[in-house]
Formats: C-alpha cells, sequence, structure tokens
C-alpha cells in the first residue's frame, strides 16, 4: 500500500496541489469542503473521514492480533495510510496497542469492550497537548490503558495509583528525550514504559525489542535523526 504525503487515498496515485483551495466532494463522506490537493481523478478524502477510517483500522487490527509485543503493533498500524505521521489518533493507538499485547500475554481482560472504551476515551484527547498543556496524549493514553485493565475510577486505590503513576512515569520519559514534538517517538516511549510497568506492577510479560527502530523519519521534517533514541 501507498503511504506518505504524495498519495491519494482512494486510487493510490499521486496527488496534484493546487495554488488556491479548491471546493472538493470528499470521496467517503460526499461533503464539499476546501481542499488544496486532489489526484488526477478528483479523489479527496476530509480529515473527519481520514480520522474514522484510521481508527476503525486500528480497532479492527487490535481484535485479530496475536502479537505480544505493543511496539510491533504500533509500527503495523502506522504503516497503514490513514494514520498521519502526526496526529490524535495516536492518542488511541497507544492504548491500544498495549491493551491487544496485555490480553494476548495472559492479562484478563474484555478485549473488544476494553478496546471500544479505549476508543471512546482517547478519541477525547485533544491534539497539540503535548506543547499546549504539557501531557502529552500518548503518555495520557498508557495512563489509560492502565485505568481501563484495573478499572480504575477516580474512588479507586490502587489502580487510581497505578493509572496515575503511568502517566507520568511516561510523561517523564518522553519529556527527556526532548522535543519538538513526534507521535511516533513519543508513542513507542510510552508503550515501552507501559510495558515495564506492567511487569513490575501486574506481573504480565510483553514481548519488547531492545533495540526500537523507527523508519517514519523520512515523513517528520522535525525527526530529531542522531539525538532519537529510535532514529534507524
Ligand atoms: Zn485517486
Ligand atoms: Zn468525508
Amino acid at each position: 500500500m501507498n503511504r506518505g504525503e504524495g498519495a491519494c487515498l482512494v486510487c493510490g496515485e499521486q496527488l496534484i496541489y493546487f495554488e488556491k483551495a479548491k471546493k472538493m466532494e470528499c470521496s467517503i463522506c460526499g461533503r464539499k469542503l476546501a481542499s488544496y490537493a486532489s489526484c488526477e481523478d478528483n479523489h479527496f478524502v476530509c480529515d473527519k473521514c481520514h480520522a474514522e477510517k484510521g481508527i476503525q483500522y486500528v480497532m479492527d487490527y487490535c481484535l485479530q492480533s496475536h502479537s505480544r509485543n505493543p511496539i510491533q503493533i504500533l509500527q503495523e498500524l502506522m504503516e497503514y495510510p490513514y494514520i498521519y505521521m502526526h496526529g490524535p489518533e495516536h492518542h488511541i493507538m497507544v492504548g491500544a496497542a498495549l491493551i491487544t499485547s496485555f490480553h494476548n500475554s495472559g492479562g484478563e481482560v474484555e478485549l473488544k469492550a476494553a478496546l471500544d472504551e479505549m476508543k471512546a476515551r482517547g478519541s477525547q484527547y485533544p491534539g497539540g497537548t503535548c506543547g499546549f498543556w504539557g501531557a502529552c496524549g500518548a503518555a495520557v493514553s498508557s495512563g489509560m490503558y492502565i485505568s481501563i485493565i484495573t478499572q480504575a475510577t477516580p474512588l479507586s486505590v490502587k489502580p487510581w495509583r497505578w493509572a496515575n503513576e503511568m502517566t507520568s512515569r511516561a510523561l517523564a520519559k518522553i519529556a527527556e528525550l526532548g522535543g519538538p514534538r513526534c507521535c511516533k517517538r513519543n508513542s513507542f516511549a510510552a508503550a515501552q514504559e507501559a510495558a515495564t510497568f506492567t511487569k513490575e506492577n501486574l506481573g504480565i510479560i510483553m514481548e519488547l525489542d531492545e533495540d526500537i527502530q523507527c523508519d517514519f523519519f523520512k515523513e517528520n521534517r522535525e525527526c530529531r535523526k542522531k539525538n532519537c533514541p529510535y532514529y534507524g
């Protein structure tokens, strides 16, 4: 499948860019919206449909996965053309990959219900919060994962502690790696920390690669390259 900014999401052909925005009809929902690009066959997919298709794929993929490795699940999800380089779908993806690996590693959780809950919670967390609120959505997604699998509520004791501890540990690790934002780097860091946390506190052991290699740097203008531990 074609990935990247230059390919049409409907047919895979190259995109043509306009000097001025044109009213285009979304190939999926039919809404007419301004766009700066389409393919030669006039295909255009609006942001809302783009996000929905990406998230639906995350749900379907996780439900049928047998993987115990959250990083591997994330990397495969990230290859899908409807997942952006950066974007709030990562706020769902990190938790979904963790719930799936937890389940496949023997963790007790009703997978479908947990993934649906992850989608509901992760969808509420806006983009850009890493820089604007000081709390990266990939880190919060790992906290949501712990909250969901331990059924934490604002009134629980141990699960409440775990969920908050999880988010804070993921945030500390993400902060240490430094800005600017990269949804791939932050997702890998949060998932790595969450796998370690899960082993320490819940005794469930996921598969985790010592060496994580990211090959999305080609699509990331702000990649820290040699200063990122995942730079391929
Ligand atoms: Zn097309
Ligand atoms: Zn649409």
